[in-house]
């Protein structure tokens, strides 16, 4: 889907490295986090210090991997990237520890997907850097104590909400990242046609901007399919040539796609406009409920089309609206 919140394949993830900004100056928005950033890792620095344990959180999309990257890059240490699914034992993790180099930055995506025992061996290591390996089984048991390199952790989550107490009571830092505004897309997406040598007027552009549901990664997509349509179509102008493209894919003037327009249409047209929960909602489209509350949920009530009540999520009058419906009279928002 083209305005997934996830990278596609390969090509996708070669395309957004090659746009990736590797520095703090070059990162786009997130003014707040980027300063807590910067302030933390010169802080670091000027004490000869490994940087506190880090925890980026939002929804995907928005640059947290990004982060990660830049954190080793400006702090010259190395990086391994590993995510909480891909750690499913707590040997996984001891694994990955015991192998780190000193000083090195670890990002850990999803780390609230990580198995539970793992999660437990965690919270030694972030703490003193040192893990208990646990050999034999049974009466025979016995534990090893492992000493580790100080690292940095880099933890990345969709919301914090999800993370165990005492895993998030460890993070030295936890940066919230904020959907981006559409002026700050029209800058990532400047960057990027440069990068790209594409020459798109900049109207052209902003109408991409406007519909990339405040995600740097939908915005380099979109701009990506808009190339393709424009080497296709060269006889076409910037703008007719977005409206177009963009149309072919389903992606509406406020950048709703397929799966946010199905949502807002069961909820009106099967729930009468809510109060209705999630997991409801996620039955009757057949999506699992995780991505409608991380992905889908988000967009809309910041598009102001629904909202989320104690009883469930209730479409506002401008969701009525955007499906071309009349609101009811006794409007419940
Ligand atoms: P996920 O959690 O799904 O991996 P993420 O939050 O880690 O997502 P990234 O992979 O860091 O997202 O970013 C996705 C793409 O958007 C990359 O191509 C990156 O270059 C671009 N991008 C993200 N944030 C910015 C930014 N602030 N400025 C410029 N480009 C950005």
């Amino acid at each position: 889907d083209i305005t997934s919140v996830e990278p596609l394949d390969e090509a996708e993830l070669d395309f957004e490295g090659a746009l990736r900004p590797s520095s703090l100056d070059e990162f786009v928005g997130q003014r707040r986090v980027v300063g807590q950033l910067d302030l933390l890792l010169k802080a670091a620095e000027m004490d000869s210090r490994t940087p506190d344990h880090i925890l980026l959180a939002g929804p995907p999309g928005l640059g947290k991997t990004t982060l990660a990257m830049i954190v080793a890059h400006e702090t010259g240490r190395a990086l391994r990237m590993s995510s909480g699914p891909a750690i499913s034992h707590a040997g996984d993790l001891a694994a990955l520890l015991s192998s780190l180099v000193p000083g090195e930055v670890l990002f850990i995506d999803e780390i609230h997907r990580m198995a539970r025992s793992a999660e437990e061996m965690l919270y030694l290591a972030m703490e003193d850097f040192r893990i208990d390996i646990m050999v034999g089984k049974g009466v025979g048991a016995s534990s090893i104590p492992l000493e580790l390199p100080p690292f940095t952790l880099v933890g990345a989550t969709t919301r914090t909400g999800l993370l165990a107490n005492p895993l998030r009571d460890r993070f030295g830092f936890t940066g919230h990242l904020e959907f981006y505004e559409t002026e700050e897309l029209l800058r990532v997406l400047t960057r990027s046609a440069a990068l790209l040598g594409l020459e798109i007027p900049q109207p052209a552009l902003a109408e991409i901007a406007g519909r990339s549901r405040g995600t740097p990664r939908i915005a380099n997509r979109l701009l990506r399919r808009v190339r393709d349509y424009m080497t296709v179509h060269s006889s076409e102008s910037a703008i007719d040539a977005v409206n177009n493209a963009l149309a072919l894919y389903d992606v509406d003037p406020r950048g709703l796609d397929r799966l946010d327009r199905s949502v807002l249409t069961v909820l009106i047209n099967r729930f009468a406009g809510g109060p209705v929960g999630v997991s409801s909602l996620a039955v009757s489209i057949g999506e699992d409920a995780e991505t409608i509350e991380a992905v889908v949920e988000p967009f809309l009530i910041r598009e102001g089309l629904i909202v989320r009540t104690p009883r469930g999520r209730v479409a506002t009058q401008e969701g009525w609206k955007h499906l071309g419906l009349t609101p009811p009279a006794n409007d419940p928002t």
